[in-house]
């Protein structure tokens, strides 16, 4: 069977940098950005696009529903 792949879309501007979807993921998919957005918050985004199997973990710590998954076969 093919392994499962995600890809997780974020709405950049709600994050609030809390870092709980960063310590969520157990495939050190996350991290956060350096840049931050338009309310001053440092932003997560995926460092390791490759690890990411879709699980939604990151999804469901965050609690400002910023992050989107997608699954892919
Ligand atoms: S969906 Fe799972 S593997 Fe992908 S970034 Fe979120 S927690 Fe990590
Ligand atoms: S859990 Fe949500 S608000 Fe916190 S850093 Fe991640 S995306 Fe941003």
């Amino acid at each position: 069977m093919a392994k499962a792949r995600g890809f997780v879309e974020f709405n950049t501007e709600a994050c609030k940098g809390c870092e709980l979807c960063v310590k969520a993921c157990p495939f050190d998919v996350l991290d956060m950005n350096h840049l931050v957005n338009g309310k001053g918050y440092h932003f997560s985004y995926m460092k390791n696009y490759d690890q990411c199997t879709g699980c939604a973990s990151c999804a469901m710590v965050c609690p400002d529903v910023v992050i989107t998954v997608y699954k892919v076969k």
